[in-house]
């Protein structure tokens, strides 16, 4: 297991500047991502680049977030301790680690089995607690539902009526949605059940798959 040393803190704390220049404002998502030690979610050769405002080839094919990104969806979740929240697309465990930090229980679903392994590895190192499920997050996971808050961290290409059924009332869901690059949706339900959706920006993801497509 790789070190998290003072220098990396350091890094963290460079990075939370550069969050705060951008407009995020929320502060246990501030402190969250001040206590996640990116460098380790990377393969050791991109460590010195873990706290640039980038994102990151992982395994699979696949990307770790911008940790801009990633801050924005934790921000328009507006989490609340008592939270249940389920996120699509575990991939490197980074978003769902800054969740963890947060204190709201998480439960996240991969679809790759090699991913799934390698991060369910990781996060048990890290001492990271939650829910990882193989499977497919189009399905989402009624067992465990309704779900206060959905986080959705691949592009999708439509907003999956199973995840709405499965926001609770009062829970909000953020998705970004669109082939190539992607609006993300914020999709809120009130209190009597009524959907609203908004759109709160243009972010680029990888895109969610479907089915058995690689
Ligand atoms: N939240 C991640 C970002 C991962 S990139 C992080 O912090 O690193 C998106 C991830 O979604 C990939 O790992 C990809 O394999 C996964 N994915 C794609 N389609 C999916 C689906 N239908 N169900 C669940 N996961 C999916």
């Amino acid at each position: 297991m790789r070190n998290d040393l003072p220098k990396h803190q350091g890094l963290r704390n460079e990075l939370v500047k550069l969050l705060i220049a951008k407009g995020i404002r929320n502060p246990e998502v501030l402190k969250a991502i001040s206590k996640v030690p990116r460098h380790l979610f990377l393969d050791s050769s991109f460590e010195e680049y873990a706290y640039q405002n980038q994102a990151f080839p992982i395994a699979a094919g696949q990307t770790i977030s911008h940790p801009l990104t990633v801050a924005t969806q934790s921000e328009l979740l507006q989490l609340k301790s008592t939270d249940k929240v389920l996120e699509i697309g575990t991939g490197s465990g980074y978003q769902a680690s800054v969740l963890c930090e947060m204190g709201v229980k998480v439960y996240t679903i991969e679809r790759q089995k090699e991913l799934f392994d390698i991060t369910s590895k990781l996060l048990v190192n890290l001492g990271y607690r939650l829910s990882m499920k193989f499977g497919d997050g189009f399905a989402g996971l009624p067992t465990f539902a309704p779900f206060e808050k959905i986080i959705v961290t691949a592009g999708a290409p439509f907003i999956p009526q199973q995840l709405v059924e499965q926001l609770a009332l009062n829970g909000r869901m953020v998705i970004p949605v669109g082939d190539g690059s992607q609006v993300m949706k914020l999709v809120t339900k009130d209190s009597t059940g009524n959907v609203t959706i908004e759109d709160c920006g243009d972010f680029k993801f990888v895109p969610m798959l479907q089915n058995k497509e690689a």
